[in-house]
């Protein structure tokens, strides 16, 4: 008897990657890759960065040629949500009634965008940044000097900032916290981005709640919960993403800020595994369950899945890296910073080339390296040979 196909929900760069690697490693039973975008997989990153500046086009964002999948004997099905699984009887119901059997199913629904319960975000001119649609919707709408307020000072948010001051819109960003980035990195990474921003004409407002966006029909102003009002063509809402669990929580798979994995990428269903964006993982390198939205962890715990699913009992716990683009400043962040007593610094802030090391203890978390690309493939090496 022929075993059932192998099932990838989501299209994404995780669930590309893993069906690419299944491929590569042998198998050749069915292989099938659902995703609700009406686009083959694609790169996120440039989305906020060169797409949305108009330097990159539709064809340069794809993963893959047109004809990859054809080619790889992988059954896209794109425009297709997944409406349900049925762990009990092996099978995903798709939206229309479709019913297919998997022998090893994998999650990779990625992340979306959160939305905050404030008024008015279901005005026109109130976006988000995860998708080719919203990048469209955004372009479609920008004229000469539009007024935009970005809501959320971290990296997406300061990115699109970057990227439409290059058309010198107004650009005002509007952060809850003391600080932007405040999450990832330290007061003098964060006072470096806010003095770039300001350097390039950004009005950043810290400490600043948003109350509400205001309009007839289309946004006109948004409201802080000081009283003050800033006047605004549009709003782009980057307060942040939450992983799609849904499927995995309705079949009762564990959910710990993701759908929760051993270092195996295996769900709490035997044949159910979960990677990428959606996922999260215990990590020995850190000692604690991690969930990462990076491309780095998309390709590489898409790989270490599609091994998992042939019976690799590998175990995934990476040095996590990122990266962002703003104005001519390149960012790379090696490891996590969460969780560090002190940090040191190395460069010339001054000359727009530095690095910061985050330490507990004596034990590196994680290194900033801002136009610092040596320092941050060192730091890569350094925190690779921790045990
Ligand atoms: P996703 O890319 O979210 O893909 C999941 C797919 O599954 C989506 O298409 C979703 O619609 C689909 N899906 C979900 N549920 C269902 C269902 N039930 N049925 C069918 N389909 C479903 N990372 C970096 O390292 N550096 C950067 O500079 C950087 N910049 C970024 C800029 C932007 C604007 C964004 C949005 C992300 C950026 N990232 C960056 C993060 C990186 O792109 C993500 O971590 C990565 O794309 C995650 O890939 P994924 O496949 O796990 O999830």
């Amino acid at each position: 008897m022929v075993d059932a196909p192998i099932i990838i929900i989501g299209a994404g760069q995780c669930g590309q990657k893993a069906s690419e690697t299944l491929r590569q490693l042998g198998y050749d039973g069915d292989l099938i890759l659902i995703g609700d975008e009406p686009h083959a997989p694609y790169q996120r990153p440039p989305l906020s960065k060169a797409f949305l500046k108009g330097e990159m086009s539709l064809e340069r964002l794809m993963l893959k040629g047109p004809d990859y999948f054809e080619q790889s004997n992988i059954d896209a099905r794109l425009s297709v949500w997944v409406e349900r699984i049925d762990a009990s009887d092996k099978k995903v119901l798709l939206q229309g009634g479709e019913a297919i059997a998997y022998s090893k199913l994998l999650l990779a629904t990625g992340t979306r965008s959160r939305r905050i319960p404030v008024p008015g975000t279901d005005l026109q001119g109130v976006h988000s940044m995860r998708t080719i649609a919203d990048v469209e919707a955004i372009t479609s709408e920008l004229k000469p000097d539009t007024r935009i307020a970005i809501i959320g000072g971290g990296y997406i948010g300061l990115e699109v900032a970057s990227a439409l001051r290059s058309f010198k819109h107004d650009v005002t960003v509007i952060e809850g916290m003391e600080r932007v980035l405040q999450r990832v990195v330290c007061p003098q990474v964060s006072d470096y981005f806010h003095r770039l921003h300001s350097a390039n004409g950004v009005a950043i407002h810290v400490n600043a709640v948003l109350e509400a966006i205001e309009g007839s029909g289309r946004v006109e102003r948004i409201r802080l919960r000081d009283g003050q009002e800033i006047g605004a063509d549009m709003v782009l809402m980057a307060v942040g993403a939450e992983p799609v669990c849904e499927l995995a929580e309705e079949a009762g798979l564990t959910i710990e800020n993701g759908i929760s994995t051993d270092g195996t990428c295996r769900t709490s269903d035997p044949d159910i595994y979960a990677a990428g964006d959606c996922s999260s993982f215990y990590s020995g390198r850190y000692n604690r369950h991690i969930r990462l939205e990076s491309v780095q962890n998309a390709i590489d715990q898409g790989k270490h899945a599609a091994g998992a699913m042939l019976g690799s009992e590998e175990i995934y716990d990476p040095v996590p890296w990122f990266w962002s683009d703003q104005y001519d400043t390149k960012l790379q962040i090696a490891g996590l910073s969460q969780g560090y007593d002190r940090t040191e610094f190395e460069g010339d802030e001054a000359q727009n080339a530095f690095a910061v090391r985050y330490l507990s203890g004596d034990r590196l978390l994680c290194v900033d390296a801002v136009n610092m690309p040596r320092a941050h493939m060192l730091a890569r090496r350094e925190l690779a040979s921790q045990d």
